[in-house]
């Protein structure tokens, strides 16, 4: 029978080394939920990296992992710590990840990393074309793998594979500066599909394929050689209905059954009920602007000193990639900023800033987003921001103001909430006042039509919505039989 396989750099499950016995604990995240509907059992294969490399695997573990993994229809690529370095550290995420979101000046273009880049990938390969049937369609997921479906097509010219973009293409004055343009193109072009979150990105790639490789593009259609490759923008949703029941159980919670977190909040409400609490969740990364954030806020306060002791800023900052140089550079300015933020406008019962370093757990996550009055998300460059989706999600009143920056793919979707420059700071600065003063009556006419929009359009129908357009190219296909 006919089978999916779905590639990516990281498996939906984590495993755990607990004395000698091995657990492999599915994952929560937003790609492991939407998938599920096509990762269903039986019928489909997750390849991916483990998360361990070749020396953090004792030799007698090896055939219980791979039976672990198995029982979550799951199965491990290899990855040495060098290649996972030059690979995953190195051209994954010091050139690819800052060149796609317009950070130019922290790309480096490494010979080496590159090398080990196409190696890493061709192991990817080599897992698909091992496990691959006749009639069997492939999705591989992401930047960290786009020369996987030419190294695939090569070999396996009748197969059905698509591709999925998770961060922003860039436009083309931007992608040009790389030096293995070509290949990365010829990479994905191996595809029968290719999707990205937002028309924009579609657009650019086109434009990328037309100017640098010369083909011929009509529409969304792309002809090489005897080969229609269709391009397509695919938003990708939240599991709305987790977030928006979570919420609801939260809030029938008794008193006595509520998180640390949420009574501590609960009592900064009683104290000052007049209050408003503002928060931003990002990952600890450049391209979310957190710094400039920071430095806005303290606009904000300057500007419009009445709210002063009448705001409160919740910043959670997720760890990521911390052993990049450009990542411990910006925990460093954060930390500083935030310090001296605080240091200079705190009164004896007020903190301007609430700071948090770490990954919180789910609940821990519905507090923050049922308790805060506006959710002020203002990325630099984000792919799409689901952070921003979920906060919506959880606003089970209609109350609540999202502040979204401009350049998030969110936002295309998101045209009732509050959208802003993330480098306009007078903007900024009115926007939280505006959100602040919003009559309840707008926050829900708002936020009802957001919620309508981000039942319908859930990471399910996304999911399936690719797969579907996968599958009637294929059928298109006259080679295909
Ligand atoms: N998130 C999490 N733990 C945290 C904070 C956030 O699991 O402590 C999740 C959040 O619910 C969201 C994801 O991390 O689903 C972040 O996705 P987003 O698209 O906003 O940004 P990305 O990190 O993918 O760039």
């Amino acid at each position: 029978m006919a089978k999916t396989i779905i590639i990516s750099n990281r498996l939906p499950v984590q495993l755990q080394i607990d004395n000698g016995t091995i657990n492999a604990i599915p994952s929560v995240g937003g790609l492991a939920t939407g998938m599920k509907s096509v990762h269903s059992d039986g019928q489909s294969l997750w390849i991916g990296w483990s998360g361990l490399t070749e020396e953090e695997i004792p030799e007698e573990l090896e055939g219980e992992i791979d039976k672990a993994l198995a029982e979550h229809g799951s199965s491990k690529v290899k990855l040495t710590a060098a290649e996972v370095d030059g690979f995953y550290y190195g051209f994954s995420n010091r050139t690819i990840w800052p060149l796609f979101h317009y950070f130019l000046e922290y790309s480096e273009f490494e010979l080496s990393s590159w090398n080990t880049y196409r190696e890493v990938n061709q192991k990817f390969a080599d897992a698909i074309l091992k496990e691959a049937s006749e009639d069997d369609i492939i999705w591989v997921h992401d930047y960290q793998l786009m020369l996987v479906p030419q190294m695939v097509r090569e070999k396996r010219p009748d197969i059905s594979i698509g591709f999925f973009l998770h961060i922003p293409f860039p436009s083309y004055e931007i992608f040009r500066t790389l030096p293995w343009r070509e290949e990365v193109l010829l990479g994905l072009l191996g595809s029968d599909l290719i999707g990205f979150h937002t028309y924009d990105y579609e657009r650019h790639f086109l434009s990328s394929i037309r100017r640098i490789l010369g083909l011929e593009v009509s529409f969304n259609d792309i002809y090489l050689e005897s080969r229609i490759i269709k391009v397509d923008s695919f938003p990708m949703g939240i599991d709305y209905a987790k977030f928006h029941n979570a919420a609801k159980d939260h809030e029938a919670l008794p008193k006595n059954k509520q998180s640390d977190l949420q009574r501590r909040l609960n009592t900064h409400k009683e104290s000052t009920p007049d209050a408003k609490f503002l928060l931003s969740i990002d990952r600890l990364d450049y391209s979310k602007g957190i710094a400039k954030r920071l430095n806005a806020y303290e606009y904000f306060l300057n500007k419009y000193p009445q709210y002063k002791e009448k705001v409160r800023l919740i910043i959670l900052a997720v760890p990521s990639r911390s052993n990049v140089p450009q990542y411990q550079l910006l925990k460093r300015e954060i930390d500083e900023l935030v310090g001296r933020i605080n240091g200079e406008l705190a009164t004896v019962s007020w903190t301007p800033i609430w700071y948090f370093y770490r990954s919180l757990p789910f609940d821990n996550l519905i507090d923050l987003y049922t308790s805060c009055d506006i959710a002020w998300l203002t990325p630099i460059r984000d792919g799409m921001n689901l952070v921003a989706k979920e906060y919506i999600a959880t606003r089970t009143d209609k109350t609540g103001v999202l502040i979204l920056s401009e350049m998030a793919g969110s936002a295309n979707e998101m045209n009732e909430s509050l959208l802003i420059n993330p480098n306009n700071f007078e903007q900024i600065a009115d926007t939280i006042h505006r959100a602040i003063q919003m009559p309840e009556k707008e926050q829900k006419e708002r936020n009802s039509v957001l919620q309508k929009r981000l039942e319908r359009y859930n990471v399910e129908k996304w999911a399936n919505d690719f797969m579907r357009s996968l599958t009637e190219q294929r059928d298109k296909d006259p080679t295909y039989v």
